[in-house]
C-alpha cells in the first residue's frame, strides 16, 4: 500500500508538506502531532458503470471512503464485521463483479455512516460462466 505523509493545519485544515514547520496557507505552526497518512480509498477506484447514475452528493460520500485491503489505519477504529457479495453472469466476468461488490460496500458503508473498511478479504467462486465474490472486512469509524 502507497502511503502519503502530510501535515495538516489544525487552523484552515491545508495539507502541508511534511517537512512544514508552518502552514504554507494561513501561517500556523505545525509539529510532528500533526502528520497525518493519506490512505487509498474508494476515490481511487472509480468504476464507469453507465448503468450507475450517482448525484454530485452521491459521488461526493463515496470518494470518501476508505476501502483497504490494509490493516485498520490509524485515526480509524473497527466498529463491526461486514460482508457483501458481487456477482456477474455472462461477459463482464471478474470486472463486473468486483464492480458489484465495491458498489455493495459502498451501499452498506454509506447506509452504517462507516468511513469504510478495512482488513478486505474477496472469496471468490466461478460456476460455469456465473462469477461470484463474497468479501467480507472490518467496518470503520473515525475516531
Ligand atoms: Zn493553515
Amino acid at each position: 500500500m502507497l502511503n502519503e505523509r502530510y501535515r495538516l493545519c489544525a487552523n484552515c485544515q491545508h495539507e502541508n508538506g511534511v517537512d512544514a514547520n508552518f502552514c504554507l496557507n494561513c501561517g500556523n505552526q505545525l509539529s510532528a502531532a500533526d502528520e497525518r497518512v493519506r490512505l487509498p480509498h474508494a476515490g481511487s477506484l472509480k468504476l464507469n458503470r453507465p448503468d450507475l447514475e450517482l448525484t454530485a452528493a452521491e459521488q461526493s460520500a463515496i470518494d470518501k471512503l476508505l476501502i483497504t485491503t490494509a490493516t485498520v489505519p490509524n485515526g480509524y477504529q473497527r466498529v463491526g464485521a461486514v460482508f457483501a457479495t458481487g456477482s456477474n453472469q455472462g461477459t463482464g466476468g471478474y470486472k463486473r463483479a468486483w464492480e458489484d461488490l465495491i458498489i455493495n460496500f459502498w451501499r452498506l458503508c454509506l447506509a452504517e455512516d462507516y468511513a469504510g473498511i478495512a482488513n478486505l478479504t474477496i472469496a471468490p467462486t466461478v460456476n460455469g460462466n456465473r462469477v461470484e465474490l463474497f468479501g467480507y472486512a472490518d467496518g470503520l469509524r473515525a475516531m
